[in-house]
């Protein structure tokens, strides 16, 4: 009856994954990319940030190695060499994910789908019906409106600028905003993060965001909290930032991380009766099915949090319930997540605040040191940890880390506290000595 058993609008890592896994099944199957494969994940996001990430920690490095009796008398960053590295790997990716899809057996179709009915899509003016139709086309840096907007980048164009800045300006206060504060600093750029509110990654324990600003404000980089952008103007090949303030200032470069939308841009969805929320996102039930039954979403489109794993755990989900009769939900609970801010941040459960709310009484430990490795560089990078306990229970509520490889540390953490860990658990666990991560299991005293 129709063309395919399934069509994927999308081929990031949600509709990647549901289109391999489905077509493993035996479905027909086909996924639809206007751009790249591999997603924003692959291209503009995780993979090219972790990497950019790594280039711009040498910088440290080398000032670190001194007191470990070498000499780095001359260091030179060269961004296009990095760049171009990136976009070798990026492509090589993009390979990659050609092969697997290809291999499974899916039909890719370059280019913009638009759903035209509940069976039916087109892309390029062909016409392709199909049983289910499944939209995975994630989200896009969003930029508020501003006199000005127009000359500001996102991290869809950071990964890809012809030259480095000398001077730029970041603004937001999340993921993306500290992250490449850190990556920009660390190439030598002199950078200003300038954020609306007073605490920054407002969702994680508050700790967390003002223990960083402390090491942004160490690592060099100018912090201005509390206000915000009013216009920017091209002044030859600067740009002039009028800030809230009255201030002005001229940059190179700004780079705006103020979040991301669903990118439903001529999707077609008013074709259809999917609905969506003030905000864009997709409605979906526990199984990902719209309001038109023939229609599903997942991933950054659906509003919940926009982080590859969880898309990727979607993805297999939804082939379990259509497509292997294996009906069940995400379980959305304790979703460990790190930000690759200088140093690291690393998070599993409640915040304090949230912890809090939740349970009558909790024990809060937490310490704070300077990593073992710093008593001979002295580098004064501070490390931090914090653990939360619902005091009725013991059981674990909230783990939290700043400090380096702390994504490396809490996935192992996040393990625990999903199998339900005590911090009686926790105690009796002996230590790997000498190491930072050894500290979750030595705290004793709450504060
Ligand atoms: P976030 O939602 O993390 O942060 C957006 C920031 O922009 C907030 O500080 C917000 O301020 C600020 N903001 C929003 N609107 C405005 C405005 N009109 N004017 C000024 N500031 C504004 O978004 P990001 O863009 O950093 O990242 C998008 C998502 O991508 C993240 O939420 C995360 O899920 C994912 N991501 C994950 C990464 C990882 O896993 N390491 C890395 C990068 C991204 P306020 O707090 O006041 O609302």
């Amino acid at each position: 009856m129709f063309d395919f058993d399934l069509f994927v609008i999308g081929a990031g890592s949600g509709g990647v994954r549901a289109s391999r896994m489905a077509a493993a099944t035996g479905a027909k199957v086909a996924v639809a990319e206007e751009k790249y494969l591999g997603g924003t994940c692959v291209n503009v996001g995780c993979v090219p940030k972790k990497l950019f990430y790594y280039g711009a920690h040498f910088h440290e490095d080398f000032a670190d190695a001194k007191g470990f009796g070498w000499t780095v008398d001359h260091s030179d960053f060269d961004w296009p060499i990095l760049r171009d590295n990136k976009n070798t790997e990026i492509a090589r990716l993009n390979g990659i994910y050609k092969n697997m899809l290809d291999g499974a057996g899916v039909e890719i179709i370059n280019g913009r789908a638009t759903i035209v009915d509940k069976h039916t899509v087109t892309v390029d003016g062909k016409q392709y019906s199909a049983e289910r139709i499944l939209i995975a086309a994630g989200g896009r840096p969003y930029i508020p409106p501003f006199k000005g907007s127009d000359l500001v980048i996102t991290s869809d164009e950071v990964f890809y600028m012809d030259k480095l800045p000398s001077r730029a300006l970041v603004v937001g206060g999340g993921y993306i905003a500290v992250e490449f504060a850190g990556i920009l600093k660390g190439f030598g750029v002199d950078t200003e993060l300038s954020y609306r509110g007073n605490q920054l990654l407002k969702r994680f324990d508050q700790a967390l965001g003002s223990k960083l600003a402390d090491e942004l404000v160490k690592k060099g980089i100018k912090l201005s909290l509390e206000t915000n952008i009013q216009s920017i103007e091209k002044q030859g090949d600067q740009l002039l930032v009028t800030f809230v303030t009255g201030d002005q200032q001229s940059y190179d470069e700004v780079l705006y991380a103020t979040g991301r939308k669903a990118y439903t841009a001529d999707l077609g969805l008013e074709n259809t009766d999917v609905k969506r929320r003030e905000n864009g996102t997709i409605i979906v039930d526990d199984y990902f099915q719209s309001d038109e039954p023939s229609v599903f979403a997942l991933g950054d489109i659906i509003g919940t949090p926009e982080l590859t794993p969880v898309a990727l755990a979607q993805g297999m989900a939804f082939v379990d319930i259509y497509y292997k009769n294996n009906k069940r939900k995400v379980d959305y609970d304790n979703i460990a997540t790190a930000v690759f801010c200088q140093p690291n941040i690393g998070t599993v459960g409640l915040s304090e605040a949230d912890a809090r709310k939740a349970y009558s009484e909790i024990k809060v430990f937490q310490s704070e040191f300077g990593h073992l490795k710093h008593s001979l560089s002295k580098n004064t990078e501070r490390t931090f940890m914090k653990i939360l306990v619902d005091a009725a229970t013991d059981k674990v509520v909230g783990v939290h880390m700043l400090g380096a490889d702390a994504g490396e540390i809490i996935q192992g953490i996040a393990i625990a506290i999903k199998a339900g860990a005590t911090k009686a658990d926790f105690d009796s666990t002996i230590g790997i000595h000498p190491t930072a991560a050894e500290e979750f299991v030595t705290m004793r005293e709450p504060i």
